[in-house]
């Protein structure tokens, strides 16, 4: 019998999921998708100055570059336009059940049995989680938020028909997000009421568009693409950042607050707003923000950073903690994500019925963010200790492909039903991850969405060339074979 593979989710890491697949000779690929289009964050996101701050080069497939990008940063739509353009050059449309939300998947000896929203039941050997982290949206614990009159929207769910003309804008939160939104309204001349509760470091990165010159040198010399993502200074700057993170008093930590600050103090005159926008935290404790143009944003008379805190939401606008009563039209929620999921609300059961909601009763884990002991052949794409930061989730998806096609490529080479990480590899990786967590510049006194409930850091805690070299191969003695005709 063939090998059966489920995928869950068609954004970025389900359709790399699918192309590797099929490239490795493998025909019976389904993947389940809850909406009725493609793209994941791509797909949920239309807020105004939606970019993203990785080099546009750098964020497409190693396999599918892309020369017509328009700019060094890409805006929103545009990704999903390449998704888009993804799924069909790799004729990956048909492998897509859209509208079709998995509710339960559950081990059954030899394979998952895959149950969707309206009852359909199908059976996979190989299971792959590609459902996101930046995916749930959260909206503030603030008194009155549904007393609000106007639109009122979450970064995630903009509604584009609002019409933004003349009103006043409130937008809570100055994440990436909400600095983005911020930065793109108050340039564009809107009466923007910037409500920030931890000021943000801000580092300064070069913008500008490609021309058709650009994009016609990019088709005919794919060598100048490959230029851009290997340039030694945008390595260097992410090597300097991802080694850097594991100490919070490292050199390169302090470097990167330096030049921040640096940034800070030459760009914003006014002392009082400078004062407003001065963070109290080490940089890159949360992720730090890149822009260009938010400092300039922040001066302008249209443009009011309010940082005292928010007393309550009122019909009309927002009453803020000295009392001051703000008059707004629309208000804006760059308020992040439940970033705990993964995979959840799906009920996962492994091996014996054991749920995944009590193995993560602590934190989310998995052995190199991918196994989970238990659990025969579900691998995770970005899952729990997946490396995040200022740099491409493709380049990450696309090492852990390798990883588990590794894993799969194990299994099937055995003979076994299934393979996962042992507990006690999994054990011995989180202590040793938490350790250096706790050291890591995430841990170094702020809040985040990075932190998991007990104040851990749940992201790659050690530098990238680590994670390069931990997803060429699976520690097979790490692993446990199910069923295996060897054993
Ligand atoms: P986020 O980083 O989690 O930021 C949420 C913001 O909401 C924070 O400023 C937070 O303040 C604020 N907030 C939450 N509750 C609040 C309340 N009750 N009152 C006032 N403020 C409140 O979310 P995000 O900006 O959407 O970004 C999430 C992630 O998406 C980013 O870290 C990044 O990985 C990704 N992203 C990437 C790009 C890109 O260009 N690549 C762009 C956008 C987003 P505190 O800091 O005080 O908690």
């Amino acid at each position: 019998m063939g090998h059966t593979f489920t995928i869950i989710g068609a954004g970025m890491s389900g359709i790399l999921a699918a192309i590797k697949l099929r490239e490795a000779g493998f025909e019976d690929i389904t993947i389940y998708e809850k909406a009725d289009r493609i793209g994941g964050t791509w797909r949920d996101n239309n807020y105004p100055g939606l970019t993203c701050d990785v080099p546009a080069h750098c964020y497409t497939y190693a396999f599918a570059r892309n020369p017509d990008w328009s700019a060094y940063h890409a805006p929103g739509p545009e990704i999903q336009d390449y998704f888009e353009k993804i799924v069909d050059d790799y004729d990956v449309r048909p492998l897509i059940r859209f509208n079709s939300e998995v509710k339960r998947l559950e081990w059954d000896g030899d394979h998952y049995i895959i149950e969707t929203a309206d009852g359909e039941c199908s059976e996979a050997q190989f299971v792959i989680a590609a459902t996101g982290v930046l995916h749930y949206p959260k909206w503030p614990d603030v008194p009155g938020l549904n007393s609000f009159s106007g639109p009122a929207m979450h970064s995630a769910r903009w509604d584009t028909s609002v019409d933004l003309t003349g009103k006043r804008i409130g937008i809570i939160g100055n994440g990436s997000t909400g600095i983005q939104m911020a930065t793109r309204l108050g340039l564009d001349g809107h009466d923007v009421v910037h409500f920030q509760r931890s000021p943000q470091w801000i580092m300064p990165v070069p913008t500008f568009a490609y021309s058709d010159e650009d994009r016609a040198r990019f088709r005919e010399n794919p060598e100048e693409i490959e230029a851009i993502v290997t340039d030694p200074e945008f390595i260097d700057s992410v090597n300097r950042f991802t080694t850097g993170i594991a100490d919070a008093n490292s050199p390169e930590m302090q470097a990167i607050e330096d030049y921040c600050r640096a940034n800070l103090e030459q760009s914003v005159t006014d002392p009082e707003l400078r004062q407003k926008l001065t963070p109290t935290y080490k940089a890159a404790c949360k992720r730090l923000v890149y822009s260009a143009t938010y400092y300039e944003a922040a001066q302008k008379p249209n443009v009011q950073t309010i940082v005292c805190g928010i007393d309550k939401v009122v019909p009309d606008g927002v009453i803020d903690k000295d009392g001051k009563h703000h008059h707004l039209d629309v208000l804006a929620f760059a308020t992040g994500f439940h970033t705990d999921r993964f995979i959840r609300p799906t009920l996962v059961k492994g091996v014996d019925g054991i749920d995944l909601e009590d193995v993560w009763e602590e934190r989310c884990k998995a052995y190199y963010a991918i196994s989970i002991p238990s659990f025969p052949n579900f691998f995770m794409m970005n899952g729990p200790s997946s490396p995040v930061g200022n740099f491409s989730l493709i380049d990450v998806a696309e090492r852990q492909w390798v990883y588990i096609k590794a894993l799969i490529e194990e299994t099937i080479k055995s003979e076994a039903d299934g393979i996962a990480a042992s507990e006690g590899a999994l054990a011995a990786f989180e202590e040793k991850r938490i350790a250096a967590a706790r050291n890591s510049v995430f841990g170094s006194g702020c809040t985040s969405w990075y932190l998991d409930k007990t104040g851990v850091p749940i992201s790659w805690p050690w530098g990238y060339d680590k994670f390069i070299e931990a997803m060429q191969e699976p520690r097979f003695e790490d692993y446990e074979l199910i069923g295996a005709k060897a054993a």
